[in-house]
């Protein structure tokens, strides 16, 4: 299948051709078009499988078209570790460039002031890791209300490194009505009971 056939706008196509991408992976194909018509999905792939193009994509898509003034973050991105959360902000503004869609990269091991600054100024995206995330929300630095779209990553990882209490929080202070997206390369009984919990009706795409 072409990326012209998957339903992303012209622009992210551009960006997709700029990248150098001829085609969809298997897990971008099957994942783009149900994730742009706000289904919960997922998604059982392993890394560098395609899998953060397949969540990133429709996802600037979506904050794109449906921009609203108060800038809230509207979606949140939980990684396990801070190298993958910055790699997935790598990803954002390499697809994102030309969308001026503002993020803020909320992760340990640096300090607070300019994650703080950035959450002040207002931002689209959150792309945190759970630790640093709770931190920000208990000094009451980051609003969760507006994120109607959640990407769980590499949730087996979360899961060995003792992160699913952390998810389980934060998933209770997000908005009910929301999109979510679970990605994981396997799906231990912790992660299934964790998608049966936070996920409504999901389509599950294994590649
Ligand atoms: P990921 O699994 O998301 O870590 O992606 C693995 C690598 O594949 C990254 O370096 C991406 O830039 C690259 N990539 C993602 N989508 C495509 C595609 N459709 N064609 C070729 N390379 C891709």
């Amino acid at each position: 299948m072409p990326f012209a056939d998957l339903g992303l706008s012209d622009e992210l196509l551009r960006a997709v051709a700029e990248a150098g991408y001829s085609e969809p992976t298997p897990i971008q194909a099957a994942a783009i078009p149900p994730v742009l018509m706000m289904r919960d999905i997922i998604g059982i792939a392993q890394t560098g499988t395609g899998k953060t193009a397949s969540f990133v994509l429709p996802m600037i898509d979506i904050l794109a078209h449906g921009r609203t003034r108060a800038r809230m973050p509207r979606s949140l991105i939980l990684e396990p570790t801070r190298e993958l959360a910055a790699q997935v902000a790598e990803n954002f503004e390499k697809y994102g460039r030309q969308h001026k869609l503002s993020m803020a990269l909320l992760i340990g091991g640096v300090s607070m002031g300019d994650q703080v600054k950035a959450l002040e100024k207002g931002v689209d995206v959150l792309i945190a890791t759970p630790g640093r995330l709770m931190d920000l929300f208990g000094r009451g630095n980051v609003l969760l209300t507006g994120c109607s779209m959640l990407v769980i990553d590499e949730a087996d990882r979360m899961l060995d490194m003792g992160f699913i209490p952390d998810i389980e929080e934060i998933c209770s202070k997000l908005p009910k009505q929301r999109q979510t997206l679970l990605f994981s390369a396997t799906m231990p009984p912790p992660i299934k009971k964790l998608a049966d919990k936070f996920l409504d009706n999901p389509k599950q795409i294994e590649v």
